[in-house]
């Protein structure tokens, strides 16, 4: 585990909401989610920070649907993940596992803000640091803000969690292809170049320029979580 001692795992909105009912925040699934990563930092020798997305509740892309101004609307987004985070860190900390949310939009009486040097203290002293808010601008994802803060905590692997049963990168998308076949590495220029809508582009470049590689798993099957923490080689890594 030595070559990815600080990781950030970027989780969607939608890995928190039910698979069977309307619930957007589904509590079994945090609790699952709770307690994979509490496990996995009780055993592991990590350092682990988790940007959470807000699909499940709000996208920016939503309210332009509906004709909301999109920096409005984005905003929305960003306080949606602030939800999530919130969420997730009452159910780790239930399982004794210290935590602190830290937000890209000031919210002093919810959260810390997101000050570079206080996360990676965060993070040195065993938290798991729930970063939220997406980078406080709209017109990003928290794709690309999960590949920023990455970069800049200096972590040495991001973890894509993905939740629509793609448990990888593939040729095509294997939801439409059935004959599509995954990759178990491929670099960044090649995920560009087919468009392999895998993750946000912006992210991915992001990524390319600063060196730093990304692992790709399926986030909603039991026990992988922990899988990819623990450095086994699911999905695909990107670099
Ligand atoms: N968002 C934003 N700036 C950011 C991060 C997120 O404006 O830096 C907004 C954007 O509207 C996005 C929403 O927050 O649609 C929720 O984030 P995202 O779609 O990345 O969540 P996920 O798909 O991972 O659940």
């Amino acid at each position: 585990m030595a070559d990815q001692k600080r990781v950030v795992l970027k989780m969607s909105g939608e890995a928190l909401a039910s698979a069977s009912s309307e619930e957007t925040l589904d509590a079994g699934v945090v609790e699952r989610f709770a307690v994979e990563i509490s496990e996995a930092r009780a055993d592991l020798d990590i350092e682990l920070a988790v940007v959470v997305g807000g699909g499940n509740i709000w996208r920016g892309t939503t309210g332009v649907g509906a004709g909301m101004d999109r920096a409005t609307s984005d905003t929305m987004g960003m306080l949606a993940t602030v939800i999530n985070a919130l969420a997730l860190q009452d159910a780790l900390e239930k399982h004794g596992q210290d935590t602190r949310v830290l937000t890209a939009v000031h919210m002093a009486e919810v959260a810390e803000p997101y000050i570079r040097r206080r996360a990676i203290r965060h993070l040195e002293k065993g938290r798991v640091v729930l970063l939220a808010a997406g980078m406080g601008n709209p017109y990003f994802t928290t794709d690309t803000s999960a590949a920023l803060r990455a970069a800049e905590i200096e972590a040495d692997l991001l973890f894509k969690g993905t939740h629509g049963g793609v448990d990888g990168v593939y040729s095509a998308d294997p939801r439409l292809e059935p004959t599509a076949t995954r990759f178990d590495e491929i670099s960044f220029m090649d995920i560009v170049a087919k468009d392999l809508r895998v993750m946000d582009l912006t992210a991915v470049t992001f990524c390319k320029d600063n060196g730093l590689p990304i692992r790709v798993f399926d986030l909603m099957r039991e026990g992988n979580l922990r899988r990819a923490l623990s450095g086994e080689q699911i999905g695909t890594l990107v670099r």
